[in-house]
C-alpha cells in the first residue's frame, strides 16, 4: 500500500505515519506546518518508504504515482489553534477536504476523514452516539472548527453516494500522547507542562466540565481498523472513562509529583467550552471489535516522560 496522510507532521498524523510504515506501507506525509512540526517526523528522514511534501491542502493537491488510501488529518485541532486560524480552519475542512477527495477519486483510493467529537458541540444528549445530530453554535468561536468538520462529513458522504467512493469517517474524542505541542493550549499539555515546572494548574471555570481522554495508540488502532473495515457511516473513537477537569488535574499532579500539589489557578472558561463530553462507543466495539487498551494513568506516565525529555532537551 502507498498511503497519503494529510497533516502528517501533526500530533496524530505523525503517529499514523509510524504505524503505516511499521505495517509495511509506503507513506507520503503532507503538511503546511502551521500547527504541525517537522520535529514529529524527523526520525523518519532517510526512511526510503517515507516522503514528506510541504503543501497546504486547501490548494490543489498534486501527488505523482499511485495512492491506495488517503487519510485526511490536516486541520488545526486545538481550540487555541483554530481560534488563531479561523479562516484556515474553515478552508482546510471545506476546500482541503474537497481537494483530498478529488485526489482520492482520481487515484481510485480509499478515503478516511478525521472528524471530531466537536460535531456534537455542547451536547444535550449524554453520552453521544453517532446518531446524535449535535448542539453546535455555528456563529460562536468554535463554529469554525465544528462547522468545517460537519461540512467535511457531508462532503465525504456526497462523494460516497454520487461517485460510489470507498469512504470512512472517524469522530475522534479527546486524544493525548507524545508529540502534542507543549504550547497548543489544550488541557493535557498545559497541565503536564505546569506540573513538570512545579506550577499551579490552570483550571478553567470550576473544573466540573468533563472529558474522556484516550491515549494516541488506541486511537491509531481504531483508525487502522476503520480504514480496513467496510463501514461507511461515522464511528466514534474515544474512551468512556469520564472525569472532570478538576479530577484530571489531581491525577496529573499525582503522577508528576508536582510540588505545587493541590494549588490550582482558576481561569475563565472559553466561550462554547462544552460542559460534558463522552462517546458512546458501542458502534466501534460492534463494527471494529475495538476498545481502548491503555489506562489513563499508564498513558499519562508515558506522556509525562516525553514532555520531561522535551523540556530538558538543549535548545
Ligand atoms: N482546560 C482547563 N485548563 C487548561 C486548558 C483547558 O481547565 O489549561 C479545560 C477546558 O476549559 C475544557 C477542557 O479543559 O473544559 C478540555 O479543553 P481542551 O482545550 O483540551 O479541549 P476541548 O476538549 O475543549 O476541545
Amino acid at each position: 500500500m502507498r498511503v497519503l496522510i494529510t497533516g502528517g507532521a501533526g500530533f496524530i498524523g505523525s503517529h499514523l505515519c509510524d504505524r503505516f510504515l511499521a505495517d509495511g506501507s509506503r507513506v507520503v506525509a503532507m503538511d503546511n506546518l502551521i500547527t504541525g512540526t517537522q520535529d514529529n517526523i524527523a526520525h523518519l528522514a532517510g526512511n526510503r518508504a517515507f516522503e514528506f511534501i510541504y503543501h497546504d491542502v486547501s490548494n490543489f493537491i498534486h501527488v505523482p504515482g499511485p495512492i491506495d488510501a488517503i487519510l485526511h488529518f490536516a486541520s488545526p485541532a486545538s481550540p487555541m489553534d483554530y481560534l488563531k486560524y479561523p479562516i484556515q480552519t474553515l478552508k482546510v475542512g471545506a476546500l482541503g477536504t474537497h481537494n483530498a477527495l478529488g485526489l482520492a477519486r482520481a487515484k481510485n483510493a480509499r478515503f478516511l476523514l478525521a472528524s471530531t467529537s466537536e460535531v456534537y458541540g455542547d451536547p444535550l444528549v449524554h453520552p453521544q452516539s453517532e446518531s446524535y445530530a449535535g448542539n453546535v453554535d455555528l456563529v460562536g468561536p468554535r463554529g469554525v472548527y465544528d462547522e468545517a468538520k460537519r461540512y467535511a462529513e457531508a462532503l465525504v458522504m456526497a462523494y460516497h453516494r454520487q461517485h460510489g467512493m470507498e469512504t470512512r469517517i472517524v469522530r475522534i474524542f479527546n486524544t493525548y500522547g507524545p508529540r502534542m505541542r507543549l504550547d497548543d493550549g489544550r488541557v493535557v499539555p498545559n497541565f503536564i507542562g505546569q506540573a513538570i515546572r512545579g506550577e499551579a494548574l490552570t483550571i478553567y471555570g470550576d473544573g466540573s466540565q468533563t472529558r474522556c481522554f484516550q491515549y494516541i495508540d488506541d486511537l491509531v488502532e481504531g483508525v487502522v481498523r476503520l480504514l480496513q473495515s467496510d463501514f461507511v457511516d461515522p464511528v466514534n473513537i474515544g474512551t468512556t472513562r469520564e472525569i472532570s477537569v478538576l479530577e484530571f488535574a489531581k491525577i496529573v499532579n499525582g503522577i508528576a509529583n508536582n510540588a505545587a500539589g493541590s494549588v490550582f489557578a482558576v481561569g475563565a472558561r472559553t466561550e462554547g467550552d462544552p460542559q460534558t463530553r463522552k462517546p458512546d462507543t458501542s458502534r466501534a466495539h460492534a463494527v471494529l471489535n475495538w476498545q481502548p487498551q491503555v489506562e489513563l494513568e499508564q498513558g499519562l506516565q508515558l506522556t509525562i516522560r516525553y514532555f520531561r525529555d522535551v523540556l530538558t532537551e538543549p535548545a
